[in-house]
């Protein structure tokens, strides 16, 4: 037989092989697992009231003595064991009250009529009469088993009762001696109970006050962990020398169509130092959407090519990817270097031949999504990684990259205007550049907030536009099963305008839900002009450039965030010609109307995004899915804030000093920079 792990929560009582592969399915194979295993609600019974005050509806405690005799009595069944019914009546000095069980058993027998019991349940009734249906109850003397405590609710799976995991959690808790991730001093000045007595109120809590400071503890221990580790790879990043490069843009500046603009110019000026400073570069460009970040990207890029580095210039979608490959590969075989696409949608013989270039060195630069460096590419000599639009590259990437080859340099390209301090705080291991000014020449876009009694005139305007051959994007909020009702969805606005408004003109159809290259397909018909109107969900936010197209309808615009319509906008007025943004929206909440006219009179993105924050909160603000941000189990980047802020100084204090860290910590941290920490 194979021997325990004494970690095992087989080695709890109550515990075996069928329990614990249940337990499995909740990710839980260890004592401590168990123990982080935390409640995801809890049911509140300390509410004490007399009988009289109870509140049909609401569960409650009620202290009463029996004042007769339970009565069972069986109501037989054809096909199953009877039914028991049991009445008793019981009662304190402001009434009485009728409780029914069902089935109750022998339980009830303990019931003895004179004895005063602590009952829980919920008052059911009408004009007719009150009664309650199956109250838990203990006696008076038992200190607050069922009654008068808070109960922790577990996540379960099928199988599993949350009674069996209460039960299994009060064992571990007996047995299991946690080991304390945060150094004592941290505790005492941010005034965190220690892990032993955390994990206890955080299961067992004797009250709300301690439950709200235990996890306030978790929530801290969670960011701290997040933090130090960023702190870590921080200092691992730049402790690593590199050979400097030497960085002279010149050709590449003058191969440019345009000259840059002076905020262009001084972040390039940043990047470049970093690149010649002798150690690894990790640095996060900021920039409103359309200020030019492809061409500050593209800079730093030369500078690694012309010092015969390979560069990865990864996108978020192959639409993206395909651009920016259609705008560099021939600005840079310009300049004398080799530049390859590498998409998941290419075909497989196409594929390895380009890897087989990328792995002799033959080609300088490869533009691709994000699976360029998951997949089993291999660089002659990688230097330079470009993450443009930053969403998806987490954490763990950013950990994963110090392993390939010779720590490539690192260049995060985002168009999210985070905050400033928030931005410090979770990307704490990487510099941040800020892109604060837009190339010259650019049409304002008008924009305006509309409701559907100006459909005809919108309608109007969208065929105007296109019979002076500019094209019109649609987005609808995104389709969702069973949420036709309200919304335009995508699929079925497109149909109807096509058929039943503009049978003239060419309509076109993108939605998340289709296939990579059908997308691309589409795209790329409507970039060429092959279509009038293109309707689709936000699949187009990030990126595409469409210089063409001047018109931006949003579609039950209040649906989005503000820096999502931003993004949006940012699809426009990337032409010569004077584009609109239109947002059509009937919500006539005068909250929401505001919001979206605001959105009307400024162009500003860091602007939009604080009052975005202000009013969403950085979690929602980001979207729920298209960010790289960490997930973190317990803590929000809604309302904990103020944790994180104090974690990240604790952190930040901690591996600053340099002394051994608790072995509990070092782990977490490993593990937190292994896993795969972001939604995609
Ligand atoms: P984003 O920062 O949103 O990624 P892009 O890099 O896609 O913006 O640039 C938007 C457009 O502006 C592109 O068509 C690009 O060629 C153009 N552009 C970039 N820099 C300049 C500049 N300094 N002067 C004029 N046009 C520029
Ligand atoms: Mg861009």
């Amino acid at each position: 037989m194979a021997v325990k792990d004494p970690n095992s929560i087989l080695n709890l009582p109550g515990i075996g092989p069928k329990k614990a592969e249940l337990f499995a399915k909740l990710e839980v194979s260890t004592i401590e697992d168990l123990l982080r295993l935390y409640p995801r609600d809890y049911e509140d019974r300390t509410r004490l009231l007399p009988i009289a005050s109870l509140e049909v509806g609401v569960p409650s405690c009620f202290i009463a003595s029996v004042l007769n005799t339970p009565m069972t009595h069986r109501i037989p069944k054809a096909d199953r064991r009877a039914l028991e019914v049991t009445k008793v009546t019981v009662g304190d000095h402001t009434g009485k009250l009728n409780l029914t069980f069902f089935n109750a058993g022998y339980s009830v027998e303990k019931l003895h009529r004179g004895e005063t019991f602590v009952f829980y349940g919920t008052l059911s009734g009408d004009y007719i009469g009150y009664g309650m249906t199956n109250p838990l109850f203990e006696p008076l003397g038992n200190k607050g088993r069922v009654t008068r405590c808070i109960v922790p609710v577990y996540p379960l799976t099928a199988g599993l009762t949350n009674g069996q995991v209460t039960a299994a959690v009060k064992h571990a808790l007996d047995i299991y001696i946690p080991r304390e991730t945060i150094p004592e001093e941290i505790l005492q000045k941010y005034r965190l109970p220690d892990i032993r007595t955390a994990l206890w109120q955080i299961h067992q809590p004797a009250d709300a006050q301690s439950l709200s400071a235990s996890s306030r503890r978790m929530i801290f221990e969670e960011f701290f962990c997040f933090s130090a580790a960023l702190s870590i790879l921080r200092s691992k990043r730049t402790a690593k020398a590199v050979s400097p490069y030497v960085t002279d843009p010149t050709a590449f500046y003058s191969s440019l169509p345009f000259t840059l603009t002076g905020a262009q110019q001084r972040v390039i000026g940043e990047i470049l130092a970093d690149l010649r400073s002798g150690k690894t570069m990790s640095r996060l460009v900021q920039g409103d959407v359309g200020c030019g970040k492809t061409m500050v990207a593209a800079a730093a890029a030369f500078v690694a090519v012309k010092n015969r580095k390979q560069v990865a210039f990864m996108a978020p979608t192959e639409i993206l990817a395909k651009q920016h490959f259609a705008r560099l590969e021939p600005l840079f075989a310009s300049l004398g270097y080799k530049t390859a696409l590498l998409t998941g949608s290419m075909k497989l013989s196409e594929k390895k031949k380009c890897r087989e270039a990328l792995a002799a060195g033959d080609i300088h630069m490869v533009i691709g999504t994000h699976a360029l460096l998951t997949e089993a590419t291999v660089f002659a000599d990688l230097g330079l990684v470009i993450a443009d639009e930053q969403h998806r590259f987490g954490v763990a990437q950013r950990a994963a990259l110090l392993s390939k080859g010779e720590s490539p340099h690192l260049l995060i390209m985002s168009a999210t205007p985070i905050p400033r301090t928030l931005a410090l705080i979770l990307y704490g291991d990487l510099d941040v550049s800020v892109v604060d000014e837009l190339p010259p020449g650019r049409q304002q876009v008008d924009s305006f907030l509309v409701d559907e009694r100006y459909r005809k005139r919108l309608n109007a305007f969208i065929r105007k536009q296109a019979v002076e051959g500019h094209q019109t994007f649609i987005v609808c909020p995104a389709i969702e099963e069973g949420e036709t009702d309200s919304l335009k969805a995508a699929e079925l606005w497109a149909q109807t305008l096509q058929s039943a408004v503009f049978p003239d003109l060419r309509v076109a159809l993108l939605h998340g839900k289709m296939k990579g290259a059908e997308k691309d397909t589409i795209m790329e018909a409507f970039a060429s002009g092959s279509y009038d109107i293109l309707v689709s969900t936000t699949v187009i936010e990030v990126g595409v450039d469409v210089p063409n197209a001047t018109v931006m309808v949003v579609e039950n615009a209040d649906r989005f965030g503000l820096s999502q319509l931003h993004q949006l906008r940012g699809r426009i007025g990337r032409g010569s010609a004077k584009s609109y943004c239109i947002l059509v929206s009937d919500n006539q909440n005068q909250e929401t109307r505001q919001r979206l006219k605001a959105l009307c009179k400024t162009t500003d993105g860091f602007l939009i995004a604080k009052e975005d924050l202000k009013l969403r909160g950085p979690g929602d603000f980001f979207g729920s899915r298209q960010h790289g941000l960490p997930l973190f189990r317990l803590g929000s980047l809604n309302t904990d804030l103020e944790i994180l802020r104090q974690a990240q100084e604790a952190a930040a204090y901690i591996i600053a000093r340099e002394q051994a860290l608790p072995p509990a910590l070092e782990e977490r941290i490993r593990r937190f920079l292994e896993q795969e920490d972001t939604l995609n």
